[in-house]
């Protein structure tokens, strides 16, 4: 049996209901902060994310979907070297051996070529291969030639192996036409392409720019409850021109209040607002040499990926989970000793309109966030019901993440909402918030399938929420499938109905049964809602 991928599943009823409530509320606050819907490609280029996330953090270095898009280069090469090379011999076979996709005995007047051609060539498998030859023609008198083709690019790094080995070495341009693999990853995270799609449509013309997104993410991280590998966030991002706004802490500040109304209006109490700032770039230019200077007699005694950290991007050493390592992380440096003038200026400002709307928060100044790209203010919220995973959405600033990526100067601020956590966290059961139908229409005994359908037709385009039994159908079956599925009336579709142009409609709930005529049939069950 086929079963979905380890770290993925499916979402079914009654749970989807849940779901479309949250995307219905979200939606309706989202509009009401005018904030516009984009949707961008669920795959971009690997470059964007490695740019944008930063190739040292977690998402990137560890968790990406990353595949590779092209012509086979082996196969493209291979025939380029058929097409150049063929009239020199009188046959050429492909040779079967399991690694080589492109290995050719090549037949010449006075002799055989054994010829490989492909780059990334494992050079010390071709003597292997002309002994698989030689025992697949024991006749053959003489030893086949070895002949390795490489693409220009190759040449170099191969002609040290082919000389060590009495391999010939021959070289084959690409076609003209030929486009290099390239290499796409499944979106980690959505700020990246947000920022990309700003910069390609140039955005700014527009001013600022209120963008919210909902859809899936993908990370390979070891799945665990409240933890996918495909999961689904929901996101914000405002960014624009510093002369639309884009920088002020009054946008910072907004997206607070606009998280703290939203998790109010999905009934989600008890949640923590924790805030930090991260300091802009020179801010962090400094901190982070105070980091790795602090780092420096202790990193030892940390985990390889702190040794690591430490010295390509130590800031990065607050990601870090291994519990030894956290009495030493403790005692590092806090960025709030490290913020420039400007900085501490904005950070205070965003608290001061937090404060003034009544939004609670709480500062935490180790809280810096798994992705690169973030400045001055960072902020996560968590729920205590979640368990081990309880964040349930984080964001912040990222003021210059635009430029990285070749753009305009464009400050923003974003978040990302975890949805499946979100729905766990949720009070309302899914059969609750899940839509009953109105009626469940009845045929009853031969050629009633079609009055029925017609009744159906006309109830639907009132907006009745309707389901349609068969004809086959006994009376009891359809009364229990009704009360099954939950339906308010049932509605009797027989031939004495049909004559009479009146319906027998009982309401499943009081048991009371009535005759309507089919003009009232719409308005009789709107009316009892
Ligand atoms: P991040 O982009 O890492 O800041 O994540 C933002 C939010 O997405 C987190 O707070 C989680 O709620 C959610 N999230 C991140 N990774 C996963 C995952 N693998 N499974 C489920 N939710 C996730």
């Amino acid at each position: 049996m086929i079963k979905a991928v380890r770290g993925t599943r499916d979402l079914l009823p009654p749970e989807t209901a849940l779901w479309n409530f949250v995307e219905a509320a979200v939606r309706d606050v989202f509009h009401a902060y005018n904030f516009h819907e984009i949707r961008t490609p669920i795959f971009e280029e690997t470059q964007l994310f490695a740019r944008a996330v930063g190739e040292e953090t977690d998402v990137v270095s560890k968790e990406m979907y990353t595949f590779y898009v092209a012509d086979d280069p082996q196969l493209v090469l291979a025939q380029a070297w058929l097409l150049k090379h063929r009239s020199n011999y009188t046959t050429i076979d492909r040779l079967g051996g399991y690694a080589f996709k492109t290995a050719f005995a090549a037949h010449m007047q006075n002799g055989v070529e054994v010829v490989v051609v492909g780059p990334s060539l494992n050079y010390f498998d071709l003597p292997t291969l002309r002994a698989e030859w030689n025992s697949s023609a024991p006749e053959a008198e003489q030893e086949p030639k070895l002949v390795v083709v490489v693409p220009p690019e190759e040449e170099q790094y191969a002609r040290i192996h082919t000389k060590e080995n009495d391999i010939e070495l021959r070289v084959v341009e690409w076609p003209d036409k030929y486009e290099p693999p390239q290499s796409l990853t499944l979106r980690p995270e959505n700020t990246a392409g947000v920022v990309r799609a700003y910069i390609e449509h140039k955005l700014w013309d527009r001013g600022l720019s209120k963008l919210y997104y909902i859809g899936p993410q993908f990370r390979r991280e070891r799945p665990q409850k409240g933890r996918y590998r495909q999961f689904y966030q929901i996101g914000a991002e405002v960014i624009g021109p510093a002369s639309a706004g884009s920088e002020s802490p009054a946008r910072d500040a907004e997206i607070l209040e606009l998280l703290a109304t939203l998790l109010d209006r999905l009934g989600i109490q008890n949640w923590t607002l924790e805030l930090n700032s991260v300091g802009c770039r020179s801010d962090r230019a400094t901190y982070n040499e105070a980091l790795r200077k602090a780092l420096e007699p202790v990193k030892d005694k940390m985990c390889t990926d702190c040794q690591r950290r430490a010295v390509t991007n130590p800031l990065r050493v607050f990601d870090c989970k291994v519990p030894a390592d956290q009495p030493i992380i403790e005692t590092l440096p806090r960025i709030s000793q490290f913020l420039d003038e400007p900085c501490r200026k904005h950070f205070e400002q965003v608290q001061e309109i937090l404060k003034s709307v009544g939004v609670e928060f709480q500062l935490n100044d180790r809280l810096v966030r798994g992705l690169d790209y973030y400045t001055r203010t960072a902020f996560e919220f968590t729920h205590g019901a979640l368990g081990a995973q309880n964040a349930i959405l984080g964001g912040g600033r990222y003021d210059g993440l635009s430029e990285s990526l070749g753009g305009p100067s464009a400050p923003g601020i974003g978040f990302a909402i975890g949805e499946d956590r979100l729905v766990l966290a949720l009070k309302e059961s899914a059969e609750a918030v899940q839509r009953k139908p109105d009626v469940y229409i009845a045929p009853l005994g031969a050629g009633m399938d079609r009055e029925a359908a017609r009744l159906a037709r006309e109830l639907r385009r009132h907006d009745v929420i309707a389901d349609l039994g068969d004809e086959t159908f006994r009376l009891k079956k359809s009364f229990e499938t009704a009360t099954k599925m939950g339906a308010r009336y049932i509605l009797i579709v027989g031939e004495n109905e049909v004559k009479a142009n009146a319906f027998a409609l009982k309401n499943l709930e009081s048991g009371q049964q009535v005759s309507v005529p089919r003009a009232e049939l719409a308005k009789t069950i709107q009316s009892a809602k």
